[in-house]
């Protein structure tokens, strides 16, 4: 894809490149999934592709950062620091835009909104943030039981999907006895609670 409008001053090419040298060749490949399955489900929903394009390709730009880093960058940046006490896992998003933002000079807020949810989602997601959310989940190299009925969902109603993922995540973390954010608890009463 050419990219037209100014969301980066990067081609498509060389934001691949420079996404590619923060990361192992799996995760890359990770990332290429979710940004195919990004632009088609942008196609099929009425988001634009360019936006759905550079999300995709930067939503765990982070990810292989140092704890060091992140923890560095939460107090000097002015971010909560009841962050402090997560992890990568959440570190990795919400943060992870602030470094997209400094170091690839992406200042779109809409494309640095669904990075910064991508793992959590939250109660208001733009329709790019939950097709970056929901890309994430059923990207082609995703293997989990569940994936291909969240596929199928997708492919009918993308609030189901964001609803059916939130679900799933929840119930894994809860099996797993993690700790779970509060803006995934958030997610859940939107989405999947319906009742509120
Ligand atoms: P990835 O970066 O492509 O692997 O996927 P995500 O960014 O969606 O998720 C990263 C990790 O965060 C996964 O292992 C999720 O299970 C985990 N995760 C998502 N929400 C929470 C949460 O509320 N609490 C904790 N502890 N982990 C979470
Ligand atoms: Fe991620
Ligand atoms: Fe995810
Ligand atoms: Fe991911």
């Amino acid at each position: 894809m050419k990219y037209s409008d100014n969301y980066t001053a990067m081609d498509r090419e060389l934001l691949m490149q420079k996404v590619q040298m923060q990361m192992s060749e799996r995760r890359f490949k990770h990332v290429l999934g979710v940004e195919e399955t990004a632009i088609a489900l942008a196609e099929k929903y009425g988001a634009s592709p360019e936006k759905a394009s550079i999300a995709a390709l930067t939503h765990d730009y982070a990810k292989e950062r140092s704890d060091e880093e992140f923890q560095l960058v939460i107090r000097r940046d002015g971010f909560d620091l009841a962050l402090l006490k997560w992890n990568n896992a959440i570190w990795h998003g919400i943060v992870g835009a602030d470094f997209v933002q400094r170091e690839l000079g992406i200042d779109d807020e809409e494309i640095l909104n669904a990075i910064a949810l991508h793992t959590t989602g939250a109660a208001e997601m733009s329709l790019l943030a939950k097709i970056i959310y929901v890309a994430d989940f059923i990207e082609p190299g995703r293997d989990f039981p569940g994936v291909n009925e969240a596929r199928e969902i997708a492919l009918v109603n993308l609030d189901d999907a964001v609803a059916y993922e939130t679900k799933h995540t929840l119930t894994y973390l809860i099996e797993q006895g993690k700790p779970i954010y509060p803006k995934t608890i958030e997610t859940y009463n939107k989405w999947v609670a319906k009742h509120i």
